[in-house]
């Protein structure tokens, strides 16, 4: 099996790199941040309890990302491998999901590190949401929150994935397709 974490802040270039990585090596894509807008449109409790964390640029709870990805699994047993794309964000994320995959016998390959400068996210992500309708994308108040809880919460993974000798940066600034070779360099 091929596990790849696809890794860094809000409009590195994840869900785009995914859909490349995805083709290329048949891996199932898993990406917490679409299941759960995907829990909010078909107005769900989950969805219903994430959207103002969501809104606002906050974290939803461990317990429900971690048992949407335990499901996730669960339901593509068979898959080649997966990319698991915003998910981890947190330590207890992290240690949640070596759990889970070492039950199935398997683990996380590599961690891909998406490297690129806050204003070029910040213009990325105003850019994205006049036509995302993404209410996290519309508002740079709340772009900065999310930037700022990267920092804060998810940025020490680089460190849990470092110890593990699993974490490689990649340049995140180039063409889609300078992007998808420097990952598929790494990935081998
Ligand atoms: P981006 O990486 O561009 O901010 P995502 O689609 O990955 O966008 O996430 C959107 C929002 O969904 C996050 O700001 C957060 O509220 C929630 N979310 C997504 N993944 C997680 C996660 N693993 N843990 C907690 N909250 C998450």
């Amino acid at each position: 099996m091929l596990n790849l974490v696809l890794f860094g802040p809000p409009g590195a270039g994840k869900g785009t790199q995914s859909t490349n990585l995805i083709e290329k090596y048949n891996l199932v894509h898993l990406s917490t941040g679409d299941i759960l807008r995907g829990e909010v449109t078909a107005q769900t409790e989950l969805g219903l309890k994430a959207k103002a964390l969501m809104d606002a640029g906050n974290l939803v709870p461990d317990e429900v990302v971690i048992g949407m990805i335990n499901n996730k699994l669960e339901e593509n047993k068979n898959a080649n491998g997966f990319i698991f794309d915003g998910f981890p964000r947190t330590t207890a994320q992290a240690e949640a999901l070596d759990k889970l995959l070492s039950d199935k016998g398997t683990s996380i390959n590599h961690m891909l590190a998406l490297q690129v400068p806050d204003g070029e996210l910040i213009k990325r992500l105003l850019l994205r949401g006049k036509d995302s309708g993404r209410a996290d994308d519309a508002n740079e108040e709340v772009i900065a929150n999310r930037i700022k809880t990267y920092n804060d919460k998810t940025a020490p993974l680089i460190n849990y994935y470092q110890n593990l000798g699993k974490y490689t940066d990649i340049e995140g600034v180039g063409t889609v397709n300078e992007i998808f070779e420097r990952l598929t360099e790494v990935i081998g």
